[in-house]
């Protein structure tokens, strides 16, 4: 991104912070980020592109993957203090290497990524990592911050209260469940997700012992994890501003009632 186009969606977010109830303060790290969507309108399409998804692939009937799950999703709901959230878990068969949290809470972990979690803290991670996107609103951010960049100074002459969200939507489909975010957003998921797994009670070493055993260049090592990699590029910054992360986390899981640790290995 240029430097005019920085500049043009600085210019926006000022504008419709003052003209328009579109800003909202992001849970954990206290980001102020510009929405024009609403919750309800993005939770709607959450549910249609979860419910997509379930039919197209269909549940796992693997025993162990719905239990492991259906325990650490519980585990981080309960600390991830959404209440406006309908909350629903899926392990999806697929050897898709990726998981997802749609908007409203529609958790989805494809079993080719469960196939590769050495413990439950790692799972943990990745699943708090997803519901970090879904309660900082990263989806309508995404939709806001595209339709700045693709109309370039147009949006700010046409900004309407009546007519803002739908016409910024497509089909679900679109709502791209599995595309890459931007790096920011990526950074800030890492953030939410670690100090959410920790206050659920798993030990966030795992977040970094995740994603290390998937870094360092070796090809083969990529493409164990071609899905997550896919939508979420590794690279040495990422784990180090995990690592600055790393002593807060600590702080909570020490804070944290229930000690899972890294719970079972499945
Ligand atoms: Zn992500």
């Amino acid at each position: 991104m240029n430097k005019y186009t920085q500049l043009l969606f600085c210019a926006a977010t000022a504008l419709s912070c003052t003209l328009l109830d579109s800003c909202r303060t992001v849970p954990i790290t206290g980001r102020t980020q510009f929405i024009m969507s609403s919750a309800s309108e993005e939770n709607a399409l959450g549910l249609q592109a979860f419910t997509q998804e379930r039919q197209q692939h269909g549940q796992s009937t693997n025993a162990t993957y719905n239990a492991v799950l259906k325990r650490c999703a519980s585990a981080l709901i309960a600390v991830a203090d959404e209440d406006s959230f309908d909350w629903q878990v899926s392990v999806l068969n697929s050897k898709e290497q990726n998981a997802f949290c749609a908007p409203g809470g529609k958790i989805g972990v494809y079993s080719g990524i469960m196939d590769l979690m050495n413990n439950e803290a790692e799972l943990a991670f990745v699943v708090a990592h997803e519901i970090g996107h879904a309660i900082a609103r990263h989806y309508g951010e995404r939709t806001a911050w595209n339709s700045v960049v693709q109309a370039g100074g147009e949006v700010l002459k046409n900004i309407d209260p009546n007519s803002t969200a739908s016409a910024l939507y497509g089909p679900a489909a679109q709502l791209g469940i599995t595309l890459p975010f931007s790096r920011r957003n990526e950074y800030e998921a890492d953030e939410i997700g670690m100090i959410l797994m920790a206050r659920a009670g798993y030990n966030p070493n795992a977040a970094i012992e995740f994603w290390s055993r998937f870094s360092g260049g070796n090809a083969s090592s990529g493409s164990m994890l071609s899905g997550l990699m896919r939508t979420h590029p590794k690279d040495a910054d990422r784990i180090n501003a995990m690592k600055e992360i790393l002593p807060r986390a600590q702080e909570e899981y020490a804070k944290a009632a229930t000690k899972r640790g890294y719970g079972s290995s499945f």
